[in-house]
C-alpha cells in the first residue's frame, strides 16, 4: 500500500517484513541533507537503510518501502515493525537542521493520511511507548535535529485535530477571540506585540508548540505584522452570509430546507449546531419556522416538527433558508 499524498516511487531492496505487528506508529527522521524525492531513493537503492516514505524541501513525497513492509530506519526492530517511517529533508545544513514549512505541512498531511487509515492518534509522550516516535530514542544520533524534534507535540496536536475534523487552517481567516487580546510572538516566541479582540488575520502557515499551546504563523490584516498568535484564541471568520431577504417572504408555519448552521440566540451568539445539508429531496432535511423575531441579526427559528418545542433546532438568517 501507498499513499495516493506519494507522487513518486523508488522500492528501496533494504527492507523486510512487518512479521506480522500492525501500524501503529510513525516515525518522521530527517535527511541531514536537502535531499530530493528521487535522490533519497536513489540512496536507498546501494545503502543499506531506508524508509517507507521520502519529503522533500518542496513538499512532495515519495515512497521508498510499500506500508505493509518494514523500513530499515530507526536502529529499532520493534520500532520499525509497527511504524510508518518518513526521512524528511533539511533546508539548512547544521545548526538546527531547519526543515521548510512546505515539508512540515506535507510530513502532518501524510501523517492524517495514515492515522486515519490504520485507526490511530498520534501521542508523543517522549517516550518509545507513544505513537510518535524518534530515532534518538533507540540510538545515540542527531536524527530527527533540533529543529523538527521541536515540531513533534506540534505535528501531535496538529494531526489529532485534523483527525477530529478541523480542516486546514492554512490561508483561512481569523479573529482574535480573546477579551484581554492576544499576543503576536516572533519565531523566538519573543512578545512582540498584542492584538486586541477581534482583530483579523491570515493563517500562513504552521507554527510551533510554546507555552504549552500550539501557535499558527499569522498575517495581521490591518498593519501587515507577521508572527506567531496561539489558535485556542483564533475564530475562524465564517464566509458572510448572504443579503437578507425581507422577513415578510417567510411565515411561522413554513416548510423549509435550510443550509449553514444555526445559532442558539437570534444575536447569532451561544451555541452553532452542525452545517445543514438543505437537501430538499430529503426529508431528514426538511424544518418549519416556528418563530420570527422581526429585526433580529438572526431571525427565523426552525425546528425539525411544524410547531416550536419540537425538535429545535436555533436561528438562522433568511439567506439560509428556502421555502419548499
Ligand atoms: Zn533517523
Amino acid at each position: 500500500m501507498i499513499s495516493k499524498l506519494s507522487s513518486y516511487t523508488n522500492i528501496s531492496p533494504h527492507q523486510s517484513s512487518r512479521n506480522g505487528s500492525k501500524i501503529c506508529k510513525i516515525t518522521p527522521h530527517h535527511m541531514a541533507g536537502n535531499l530530493s524525492i528521487e535522490t533519497c531513493g536513489n540512496v536507498f537503492q546501494y545503502r543499506e537503510a531506508s524508509s517507507n516514505y521520502g519529503i522533500g524541501s518542496d513538499g512532495r513525497i515519495g515512497c521508498y518501502v510499500e506500508e505493509e513492509d518494514r523500513s530499515w530506519a530507526s536502529s529499532s526492530y520493534d520500532n520499525d515493525r509497527q511504524a510508518i517511517t518518513i526521512e524528511v529533508a533539511n533546508d539548512e545544513i547544521g545548526g538546527d537542521w531547519h526543515v521548510s514549512d512546505a515539508a512540515i505541512e506535507s510530513l502532518i498531511n501524510l501523517c492524517v493520511d495514515i492515522c486515519s487509515r490504520y485507526g490511530f492518534r498520534l501521542d508523543y509522550d517522549g517516550t518509545p511507548n507513544g505513537s510518535l516516535t524518534r530515532h534518538n530514542m533507540f540510538i545515540s544520533t542527531t536524527c530527527p535535529g533540533p529543529y523538527l524534534q521541536s515540531k513533534f507535540p506540534y505535528i501531535a496536536e496538529e494531526v489529532n485535530r485534523r483527525l477530529d475534523g478541523d480542516t486546514p487552517a492554512v490561508g483561512g481567516k481569523y479573529r482574535v477571540n480573546s477579551e484581554d487580546g492576544l499576543w503576536l510572538l516572533d519565531e523566538d516566541g519573543e512578545k512582540m506585540e498584542v492584538y486586541s479582540d477581534g482583530t483579523e488575520v491570515e493563517v500562513l502557515g504552521n507554527g510551533y508548540y510554546m507555552y504549552g499551546y500550539s501557535y499558527y504563523k499569522v498575517r495581521v490584516l490591518s498593519d501587515g505584522s507577521e508572527g506567531y498568535m496561539a489558535k485556542d484564541f483564533l475564530t475562524k471568520v465564517e464566509d458572510p452570509q448572504p443579503t437578507p431577504q425581507p422577513s415578510g417572504d417567510f411565515q411561522v408555519g413554513d416548510r423549509v430546507v435550510v443550509s449553514g448552521y444555526a445559532t442558539e440566540d437570534s444575536n447569532g451568539g451561544g451555541e452553532r449546531t452542525a452545517d445543514y445539508g438543505g437537501n430538499p429531496n430529503d426529508p431528514d432535511d426538511i424544518r418549519y419556522i416556528t418563530l420570527i423575531e422581526p429585526g433580529a441579526v438572526r431571525p427565523y427559528h426552525i425546528s425539525v416538527g411544524p410547531t416550536q418545542g419540537d425538535g429545535d433546532r436555533g436561528w438562522v438568517s433568511a439567506g439560509q433558508i428556502r421555502k419548499i
